[in-house]
């Protein structure tokens, strides 16, 4: 199998755990005879100071010219100050929309080793495993119009979906919960919300397409509370963009750090990968970020753009040796450290590393 893989390692701790995960991809790649041609691009803040703009044309190209992109993270405080338009983060959101891929998978796996970690008690967060399919092209933020009118002290953004937008990334949940446990929770606020109420008609009548799948409905607010309370009680998650960033953001909880969440993003053009974790100003340079999250964003790589899906598994097996063994990033650590080792992003991308070695000799 050959793979070419656009790497945009973006900004912040972007760099440092992308570098990982495309070590740990050349690893596996070359222990089990895979050919990956790996080239890098430009985007976010790096391109704004660089080329003048978060999403230079040649990265677009670039991506379009590959088989999949692994993205770092992009942001930075010195650029909170400029217009939405004209923040790395429209780098992202412009390269999401020109790939055309809309179904954000992101998987909340709680490792049993960081139980402890999460604020959630053990037996609540233990065997926690939801697949939450987040629509990312549509939405509150892409919807037209939207606008900030200065003079007048008026903002305003828009929530919108068409049923074709709901029907394409409803029929990817249902596919994956075939492959699972075949629940389907959609989540929406079709008590207050006409686009929730389009979305719920739409998950409802596609559900008639998957028999032996089974479809529950919750409202955002609720389901915010539910995710705390009996997490271990979801297994695919469907939602919309907005309520999809809230909730992915909260299961954090449950993996016990941000740092441990995987993205992919199917059906465009491209598939795209990245952690679900922004570019930490915070932490980054200090050799403090977890990379897990990049790691296992490579797995997904591996199985969806590649379809290795044994190789995929020998990194996420990897992941979860690691964990056993007692090795830990900073953010990975709360309170008693007894039988924890403690490593730098690099550090852990070696442990990573010599697993898969070890694994697939
Ligand atoms: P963030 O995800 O960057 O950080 C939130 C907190 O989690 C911070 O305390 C950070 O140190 C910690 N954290 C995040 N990833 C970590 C990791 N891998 N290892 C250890 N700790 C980790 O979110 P934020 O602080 O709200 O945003 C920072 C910047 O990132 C902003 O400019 C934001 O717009 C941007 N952002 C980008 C993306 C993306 O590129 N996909 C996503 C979210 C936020």
């Amino acid at each position: 199998m050959k793979l070419k893989i656009l790497v945009t390692a973006g900004d912040g701790i972007g760099p440092e755990v992308t570098r990982e995960a495309v070590a740990v991809l050349n690893e596996v790649a070359a222990l089990s005879g895979h050919t990956l041609s790996i080239a890098e691009a430009r985007i976010g803040g790096v391109a704004i100071v660089q080329d003048g703009t978060p999403l230079p044309q040649a990265t677009i190209d670039a991506a379009l010219d590959s088989n999949a992109v692994l993205l770092g993270a992009v942001g930075g405080n010195e650029f909170n100050s400029l217009t939405p338009d004209k923040r790395p983060e429209a780098g992202l959101l412009g390269l999401r929309a020109a790939l055309g891929g809309f179904a954000n998978l992101r998987p909340a796996f709680a490792f049993k080793e960081l139980a402890v970690n999460s604020p959630l008690r053990p037996e609540i967060v233990d065997g926690a495993d939801i697949l939450f399919v987040r629509e990312l092209l549509g939405g509150l933020y892409f919807g037209q119009p939207r606008a900030w009118d200065r003079a007048k002290g008026e903002a305003w953004n828009t929530m919108r979906y068409t049923r074709d937008e709901v029907v394409r990334v409803a029929r990817i949940a249902f596919q994956l919960a075939q492959k699972r446990s075949k629940k389907l929770t959609s989540v929406d606020k079709a008590n207050v919300l006409e686009v929730s109420q389009l979305w719920r008609a739409t998950v409802t009548e596609i559900a008639a397409e998957f028999p032996d799948v089974t479809l529950e409905h919750q409202y955002v607010d609720a389901m915010s509370m539910h995710l705390m309370n009996r997490p271990r009680d979801f297994d695919v998650v469907l939602t919309e963009n907005l309520f999809g960033d809230i909730l992915t953001d909260e299961s954090a909880v449950i993996t016990g750090s941000l740092g441990m969440l995987p993205s992919a993003t199917l059906g465009g053009k491209v598939n795209f990968y990245e952690p679900v974790h922004g570019s930490a100003p915070d932490i980054a340079g200090k050799g403090l970020a977890n990379p897990l999250g990049a790691i296992m964003s490579g797995a997904l790589l591996l199985r969806y753009s590649g379809g290795l899906e044994k190789e995929a598994k020998v990194i996420e097996s990897s992941v979860r040796k690691v964990l056993e063994q007692g090795f830990r990033t900073t953010d990975l650590v709360r309170g008693d450290k007894t039988g924890l080792t403690v490593l730098s992003t690099t550090a852990m991308g070696v442990k990573v590393r010599e697993t898969v070695k070890t694994l697939l000799a």
